[in-house]
């Protein structure tokens, strides 16, 4: 039986998509700090780099690759850069989203759901053939995490695009998970309440009494911590989760419950 004193990842090797902040990045520290060696993809490269000094200060293996999720070629990248650097690719936490533009349906701009398809559904298309692609010619299997939201679970206020875009996140997780059970890939995804990330801490601060009303609303009344996502997601992606495969985890103190 495995120790529980054996990292959770050790030697993994992982893909955190949108690693430049948030999620992503307290994603970098947990991963690392349970064994895995990482690659970092996001857009931002000053970010990437930073965080990749930071971790191998440490004395983690790093390597980070700028990449836009949306674009088929950019994620082909970041994924042959773990077979390059480390070999194969084990793991990717599919978490780069985005989520901006509050308002109703009927006023929604065009071009605010074609950003947020893109880069929420497309772009877990697009990591999803490449990871599956590098995970099938290893001959390991492997495991992905995509990130939907509770908003994949059910309609948050004024957010269509994003609920849809959450929603469709959960069908291609069940869809891939179907299709490759059989070659030991197991796909699940996270369905994260409110974290306490840069956007939504700005978020909270435009809008007086939201995050109090958001507690109220939440059996466990408070927000989450990145790295409280991040766990949840270290944990999917290791063979301690060996049977779950296909599953939306709330990561979000209750609140789809009540
Ligand atoms: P942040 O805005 O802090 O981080 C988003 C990350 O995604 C950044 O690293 C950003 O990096 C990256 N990203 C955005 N667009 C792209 C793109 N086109 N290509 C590559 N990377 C991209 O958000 P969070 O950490 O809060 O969110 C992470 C995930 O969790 C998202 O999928 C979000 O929808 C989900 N989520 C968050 C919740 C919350 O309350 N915070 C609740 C539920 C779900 P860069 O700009 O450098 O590319």
């Amino acid at each position: 039986m495995t120790s529980h004193h054996t990292p959770l990842l050790k030697d993994k090797t992982a893909l955190i998509t949108g690693a430049s902040s948030g999620i992503g990045a307290a994603a970098a520290r947990v991963f690392t700090r349970e064994g895995a060696r990482v690659v970092l993809a996001a857009r931002r490269e000053d970010r990437l780099k930073a965080l990749a000094g930071e971790l191998r200060a440490e004395g983690a293996e790093v390597e980070y690759a700028v990449c836009d999720v949306a674009r088929r070629e950019d994620v082909t990248r970041a994924v042959r850069r773990a077979v390059d650097q480390f070999g194969r690719l084990d793991a990717a936490f599919n978490n780069a989203g985005y989520g901006a533009g509050r308002s109703p349906l009927h006023e929604m701009a065009d071009e605010l759901y074609d950003e947020i398809m893109d880069v929420n559904v497309r772009g877990t298309w697009n990591c999803l053939r490449a990871e599956i692609t590098a995970m099938l010619a290893s001959g390991r299997g492997g495991a992905v995490v995509n990130t939907s939201s509770v908003g994949g679970l059910l309609a948050t206020p004024v957010a269509a695009p994003y609920v849809a875009s959450k929603h469709a996140v959960i069908g291609l997780t069940k869809a891939a998970a179907a299709e490759y059970a059989g070659q030991g890939i197991r796909v699940n995804a996270l369905a994260p309440g409110t974290t306490r990330t840069e956007i939504v801490t700005e978020w909270f601060a435009a809008n007086p009494g939201l995050e109090e009303a958001l507690h109220q609303a939440t059996p466990q009344p408070r927000t989450a911590e990145p790295e409280e996502v991040a766990e949840a997601a270290a944990w999917l992606c290791s063979d301690r989760a060996g049977f779950v495969t296909g599953a939306t985890l709330p990561v979000d103190g209750g609140f789809t419950i009540v």
